[in-house]
């Protein structure tokens, strides 16, 4: 190579390294909790330099002022079901449905065209006046001759019409299966309700959906994201079939958030993807995370306790396997380079979540990052272990406000020292992912941020909090939703703050979160949205 060449291209060099596509300026902007910026220049969909005062004076191709709207991070949901989500919105809408009687109307009114299956979600029969499970029975009255299939808020349940039992051949001597059970009558009649394991019993019937509606779904759910300044999601339990469609989205570049897959199923899925998948796709699109449930949701008495129930003695929940074999399962996860989320919402689940990660990490707490999905219910000794072992805790504040009159009514006062314990959990050292569980709960992270803060529903109930020792500080609810979460996702070097390097992935907001009173929070709106610099939302 000719000498002048190569002093050439060693000159251009570092000049290309500091030449920005678009400058952002006039921002009340956040690089994290603390360090303020009101510039920001972005090239290759990367932070390359933030500043306060003046803007560097450069060539760039684009220039946005702000004009003093607040930037910050793009929020990360690290546990929510993008599937789910968008399914959700083409079917029977059940959330908040406040009687029988409602919910029935709104299957007769929303139920798709056709001849197949009328599938729902949402009913929470805490909410109703009797507080009962719903039959079969009633489901016939307003939809008898098409199968209806209803699942529960927690999607540990389903609600299923007479020709729906027909079709899956339930009758009154049908078992329960391992890890589930049939709601019967005291006459050992089946009622039409399947708890865990038992939902299989129907929706093994149901055809799984094709690639076209898996597409549509994650196009839905994403662009609902994006409108709530969500950039990343912890999608949390993707088969084999979502995924294909998720590294299809991301190579036509159609991924507009950023997604952290955990696969289900230790068992087929795992053996089927072989290794982890790594910032595929311009980094939108990352597995490397197993999701294995080891029990149920406390709605449906499906979490398994190391007690009994205080509103059912006898019953101390369900778990999906023994310890043999969870053990098993995360050491085989841990052995393929996985990360592994454990799904556990009883002390006795989240207990033997806990024994499995110490086998299999013997003793080396930094390197894996394990997981502990919801750790809603932990027994207080238990609290320390997860900081001990390095495990993370993804919470979701929202499930706090929402289940309390619930989960009191399920666990108890003594229990709940351990419930919902976000500030024990920070106390102790244990890195918190916040997010939603999406679409259990509504999505939007500032109702996250809202909840995890006040403890407080968004009618202020119960006035000061509840449980309110347990609240987070707002710089520790937005590093949950931010910094926390990318770590919990091995991600932290390239998400959650806008330092030089990491991707431009942020947000505005119609407001100053670090500014406003706590109980405007939840009201907060994003005007925009931008994924490695390019705006993917704007409020119309
Ligand atoms: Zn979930």
């Amino acid at each position: 190579m000719p000498v002048v060449l190569l002093i050439a291209i060693l000159w251009f060099l570092p000049m290309a390294g500091l030449a920005s596509d678009l400058l952002i300026h006039h921002a009340n902007g956040y690089v994290d909790t603390q360090q303020r910026f009101t510039w920001m220049t972005i090239s290759d969909g990367r932070v390359i330099e933030v500043g306060s005062g003046d803007a560097p004076t450069a060539e760039y191709s684009a220039v946005i002022d702000m004009q003093g709207r607040t930037v910050m991070p793009g929020l990360t949901d690290a546990h929510g079901h993008m599937l789910g989500l968008g399914q959700a919105r083409a079917r029977v809408d059940l959330v908040g449905s406040g009687s029988l009687e409602d919910a029935l109307a709104r299957v007769a009114k929303q139920a798709s065209p056709g001849k197949g299956w009328v599938l729902g979600r949402g009913w929470n029969q805490v909410l109703w006046p009797e507080k009962k499970f719903p039959r079969a029975t009633d489901l016939d009255k307003v939809m008898a001759g098409r199968p209806v299939w209803l699942r529960r808020i927690d999607g540990h349940a389903g609600w299923a019409n007479t020709r729906a039992l027909e079709i899956a051949g339930i009758d009154d001597t049908t078992p329960d299966p391992a890890g589930g059970r049939i709601v019967r009558d005291p006459d050992g009649k089946a009622t039409g309700v399947f708890v865990d394991n038992a939902m299989a019993l129907i929706e093994q019937n149901i055809a799984r959906p094709g690639e076209d509606e898996i597409r549509y779904a994650l196009e839905v759910a994403q662009k609902e994201l994006s409108s709530l300044g969500i950039t990343s999601v912890h999608d949390a339990g993707v088969d084999t079939a979502t995924l294909a469609v998720y590294k299809d989205m991301a190579d036509k570049g159609e991924l507009t958030l950023r997604i952290y897959a955990m696969v289900s199923d230790a068992g087929e899925n795992l053996d089927a993807l072989g290794k982890p998948l790594i910032a595929y796709g311009d980094d939108r699109l990352t597995a490397r995370t197993v999701k294995i449930y080891i029990d149920g949701a406390l709605g449906s008495r499906g979490a398994a306790l190391l007690s009994d129930y205080c509103d059912e003695p006898g019953n101390k929940g369900l778990v999906f396997s023994n310890q043999d074999q969870l053990d098993a399962m995360v050491m085989k996860a841990l052995g393929m380079g996985f990360q592994v989320g454990i799904h556990a919402i009883g002390d006795l689940g989240n207990r033997m979540a806990l024994d499995a990660f110490a086998k299999a990490q013997q003793g080396d707490s930094a390197r894996y990052r394990n997981r502990i999905e919801h750790a809603q219910i932990v027994a207080l000794e238990d609290i320390p272990r997860f900081a001990g072992l390095g495990v993370i805790a993804a919470m979701q504040p929202v499930h706090a406000t929402s289940d309390k009159n619930m989960a009191a009514d399920r666990v108890g006062e003594k229990r709940l020292a351990g419930g919902y314990a976000w500030r024990k959990f920070l106390d102790n050292g244990t890195v918190i992912a916040a997010g939603s569980d999406f679409p259990v709960e509504n999505a939007n992270p500032f109702h996250g941020i809202y909840a995890a803060v006040t403890r407080m529903d968004q009618n202020g109930e119960p006035p000061g909090g509840w449980y309110p020792g347990e609240r987070m500080t707002l710089t520790e609810a937005v590093r949950a939703f931010t910094i926390d979460a990318a770590y919990a996702a091995f991600q932290e070097n390239d998400l959650g703050e806008l330092q030089p390097g990491k991707w431009a992935d942020f947000i505005v907001l119609d407001r100053d979160l670090f500014a406003v009173d706590e109980s405007e929070l939840w009201q907060i709106q994003v005007e925009e949205t931008w994924l490695a610099g390019v705006r993917v939302f704007v409020r119309q």
